[in-house]
């Protein structure tokens, strides 16, 4: 839900339409892309919306869903040339994309096996509301090749899902989880942590609730404040208290360390994975892989230094009705310096943090030598570790890791 939302800050021109290819142009194109392509579809619709939430997603009375997924089809279709044919990784995202109708669902799927290669697909993920988890929902993605599956629980505690305004209870959310567990290869569960009346205890209870289910991974993030959000007028106005900070980070670490003694790998900032079941589409992201974003607010990268992110304009999904579809965008060609920055900044997030050697290679031993040395002062404090070939955030890194990337690029 997350991932795609990091990246607007990248997108500067808008670009109403891109050019169509020359046939020649195209195959030059096909043949020389990458093949370890991932495609995500972003479905921008919930229930009701989460005090907290500031991602791009509408009411679901107002979706449209026959001309919404008419139109997504359009543009996938449309867009396949923008990356290798053979996929490796689908994510389909949101909002809440366990709202969308059996058939429209696929249709969507249907159209994405038509337009790729999917023989050597290694990850369909697709994202659920607990209240959508029942025998016939399952029946539906599994058939449709989907292997593994990502719920927003958040907590296991009433009192703080009602502060959060999810739309589900403890009690759904377990079951749900449960029944995913017995049913998925690969259940990913986000939890959060900092919500106002949060202890130890409850955030405890809620994480060993869930690992007696058996997911295979979790995401932990910690509850933020944006702007424009329902949960920052309501602190603004005195409604609550935020949480200490320290406090939160006693949290995070408690998230970190019962993950941990269950065997968890801490792969990354926010992730944690059972041993060979990382998220291989996100994991994407992390390693500068190519991969096509459809629906509105969906971000692209080219795998080299292309960026695109759709606007956030889901009229235009509900309304177009002309057979040529590409909605409007951002579009920006990352300079060398702002691609280091970048790499610096998504690498660092991993638990193999930056690959000296690959570094070099790309941005040249210069930059290398001028990287080790501003990291010299974080290496000696510890919060940076330096192998062999590899510099990573150590667990007290990450903590910081907003000062320290920011001191590295
Ligand atoms: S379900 Fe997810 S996308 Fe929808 S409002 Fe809540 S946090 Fe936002």
């Amino acid at each position: 839900m997350v991932l795609l939302y990091f990246l607007p800050y990248f997108c500067k021109k808008f670009i109403p339409f891109r050019c169509l290819f020359s046939g020649l142009l195209f195959f030059t194109l096909i043949s020389s892309l990458p093949n370890n392509s991932g495609l995500y579809v972003h479905i921008p619709f919930c229930r009701k919306k989460c005090i907290y939430c500031d991602f791009f997603c509408g009411g679901a009375s107002i979706a449209k869903w026959d001309i919404f997924t008419e139109n997504l089809i359009k543009e996938l279709k449309s867009r396949a040339i923008e990356i290798s044919p053979k996929l490796r990784t689908i994510y389909i995202g949101g909002g809440t994309p366990s709202l969308i109708p059996k058939n429209n669902l696929k249709l969507l799927v249907s159209a994405i096996y038509d337009t790729f290669d999917c023989s050597e697909l290694k990850e369909f993920s697709f994202e659920v509301n607990p209240e959508d988890v029942n025998s016939e929902n399952i029946k539906t993605w599994t058939n449709l090749g989907i292997n593994r599956i990502s719920m927003g629980v958040q907590s296991l505690v009433d009192k703080e899902l009602s502060f959060l305004n999810r739309n589900h209870s403890a009690d759904c959310a377990y079951e749900a989880t449960r029944i995913l567990c017995k049913s998925f290869p690969e259940v990913n569960v986000d939890i959060m942590f900092g919500i106002p009346g949060q202890t130890l205890s409850s955030l405890e209870f809620s994480i060993s609730s869930l690992l007696s289910l058996h997911p295979t991974h979790f995401s932990a993030y910690s509850l933020m404040y944006e702007e424009g959000t329902p949960l920052t007028t309501l602190r603004d106005k005195g409604a609550f208290l935020e949480m200490d900070e320290e406090y939160n980070l006693s949290l995070y670490k408690l998230t970190s360390s019962i993950l941990d003694d269950n065997g968890f790998e801490h792969y990354e900032i926010s992730n944690y994975a059972q041993p060979g079941h990382r998220s291989i589409h996100n994991s994407s992201y992390w390693d500068f892989h190519p991969y096509l974003g459809v629906g509105p607010s969906a971000h692209s990268f080219d795998g080299i230094s292309l960026r695109r992110g759709n606007f956030p304009d889901l009229k235009y999904y509900i309304s177009n009705h002309s057979s040529l579809f590409n909605p409007p965008h951002t579009e920006e060609s990352l300079s060398a310096e702002e691609l280091h920055d970048e790499y610096i900044m998504l690498r660092l997030r991993t638990r193999e943090g930056i690959d000296l050697s690959d570094f070099s290679s790309r941005f040249g031993k210069k930059k290398l030598d001028i990287l080790i040395s501003k990291a010299e002062s974080f290496i000696s404090n510890s919060q940076l570790i330096l192998s062999q070939n590899n510099l990573s955030l150590s667990e007290s890194g990450i903590m910081t890791s907003d000062n320290i990337i920011l001191s590295l690029v």
